[in-house]
């Protein structure tokens, strides 16, 4: 009784000590054992960190007793690319890790390759339906001099840069990277305290008709002047406002002053208000609602408001939890208010779904219009020329962007764009300057 005793405490014991080591769902390895085993590899180890692409919507499909059977079928198919010597463990819901011991950097390339090849085919489920995955690689290669837990968070930056490229890609990790890390959040929280002071202000730039230059409308852009420091670009501060959540309140805080300053301008000359929306705004469960409460307050009327969407976040509208983004678009538009899709062929997107889209005009990205006056390349013209036919039989207004050139301007007439944008007309400019530029190039309304 006592032999048998002691042996069954034994058993209890490794059992235990298997389970504090190991994922229950899985059987991998956990954080603990990957974190022991990455100390005594390096720095002749590599480190690849594995996160499935949008897993919380495969979640939400399958259930989680069906999820579950795919992240068993995801740990297997990783387990069964990678060498006997190399460590597989799960970190989170859907993140993995292989510890590559003594690899080389082609050697840990080849691997993250094949990991994600793996993981394409798609997976069926216990109850035997099937679903689509792929995963996001950071990679940490091989000569890291430094403790686990900082090689865990230098791969972890290579990760987060791999999600921010978007879906099915691999990223290493270099230096750069956690200099980027600290600037982003530097700019993330000087924004937050700029959101609430007159930093952040809005220049517009005027659309105008190609035949006649006159301003048909004006573009509401975000500018931010850090007291005491250089002016900081959108295209530096919109993306971290993006990660960080900030731009739901920047998006909405420069809805309603655009609004009221366009609703002044409509009632003295007829002209429009565009206002670019970001992908984030559109997740926001009130943002018609928002949008229909500063029109309320503002006195727009809803058809002199253009929303801008740009053609990546248009394009997420037709996906998996794109359905609550489109339906905001439908009822706006159901309201008057137009939506364009901005910096259109960029996306990288089919032209299929263009007529299921609920939009109104097209906004041919500049990289379309800096080609065309290009004497040399007689191709330079053809997107262009494309995009205009496209908007033209699916009756959608185009503006051209970017237009800097009279070569331009003439080129995109002939081919029968309507209106267009850019230097050749006016830069973006306080409202101040705006008010002037309207005064100058619009007949006033008599009231
Ligand atoms: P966008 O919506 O494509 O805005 C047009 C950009 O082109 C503006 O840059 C404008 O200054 C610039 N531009 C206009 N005409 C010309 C031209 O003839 N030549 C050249 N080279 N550029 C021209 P900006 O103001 O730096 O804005 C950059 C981007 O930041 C915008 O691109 C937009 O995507 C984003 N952004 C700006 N304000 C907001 C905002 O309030 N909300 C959101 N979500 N995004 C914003
Ligand atoms: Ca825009
Ligand atoms: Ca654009």
């Amino acid at each position: 009784a006592l032999h048998r005793a002691v042996q069954e405490q034994q058993t209890a014991r490794r059992e235990l000590a298997h389970r504090a080591a190991h994922d229950p769902l899985t059987g991998l390895p956990n954080r603990v054992v990957l974190v022991d085993r990455l100390e005594a590899a390096l720095p002749d180890a590599a480190l690849l960190l594995v996160d499935l692409d949008a897993f919380g919507e495969a979640n939400d499909a399958l259930g989680p007793a069906g999820a579950d059977s795919v992240l068993v079928e995801v740990a297997h198919r990783i387990r069964g690319v990678v060498r006997h010597v190399d460590t597989v463990a799960r970190l989170g819901r859907d993140e993995f890790a292989v510890l590559l011991p003594e690899a080389s950097p082609e050697r840990a390339r080849l691997s993250a390759v094949r990991i994600m090849d793996s993981l394409r085919p798609a997976c069926q489920t216990s109850d035997g339906r099937r679903v689509r995955l792929t995963a996001s690689v950071g990679m940490l290669p091989p000569g890291c001099h430094a403790t686990a837990a900082e090689a865990l968070r230098d791969a972890d930056l290579a990760l987060s840069a791999a999600r921010a490229g978007g879906r099915d890609r691999l990223v290493e990790f270099r230096p750069e990277l956690r200099e980027d890390r600290l600037r982003r959040a530097r700019i993330a929280s000087g924004l937050r305290q700029a959101m609430d002071s007159d930093e952040l202000t809005i220049h517009y730039q005027p659309i105008v008709q190609l035949d006649t230059a006159v301003p048909v409308a004006m573009e509401a852009l975000a500018r931010w002047s850090p007291a005491g420091a250089d002016a900081i670009p959108p295209s530096y501060f919109i993306p971290v406002a993006e990660q960080t959540g900030l731009v739901v309140p920047l998006g909405a805080k420069v809805l309603r002053e655009a609004c009221a300053r366009g609703s002044q301008w409509h009632q003295q000359y007829g002209t429009g208000i565009t206002v670019n929306i970001s992908g984030r705004q559109l997740l926001e469960p009130d943002f018609a609602d928002y949008v229909l409460a500063v029109l309320g307050e503002t006195g727009l009327p809803s058809h002199a408001l253009t929303l801008e969407i740009t053609e990546t976040v248009m394009v997420s509208t037709t996906g998996p939890d794109g359905h609550s983004m489109a339906a905001h678009l439908e009822r706006l538009r159901s309201h008057g208010v137009k939506v364009a899709i901005d910096d259109f062929g960029t996306g990288y997107s089919s032209l299929s779904y263009l007529h299921r889209l609920p939009v109104d005009l097209l906004k041919i990205d500049r990289e379309f219009i800096a080609v065309l006056d290009n004497r040399k390349n007689d191709k330079g013209s053809m997107f262009a020329r494309a995009i205009l036919r496209l908007g033209l039989s699916l009756q959608l207004e185009t503006v051209a962007e970017g237009v800097e050139t009279r070569r331009q301007a003439d080129l995109l007439r002939s081919m029968g764009c309507s209106l267009a944008q850019g230097f050749l007309f006016a830069r973006p400019a306080d409202a101040a300057a705006a008010e002037e530029y309207l005064a100058a190039h619009r007949e006033p309304i008599s009231a």
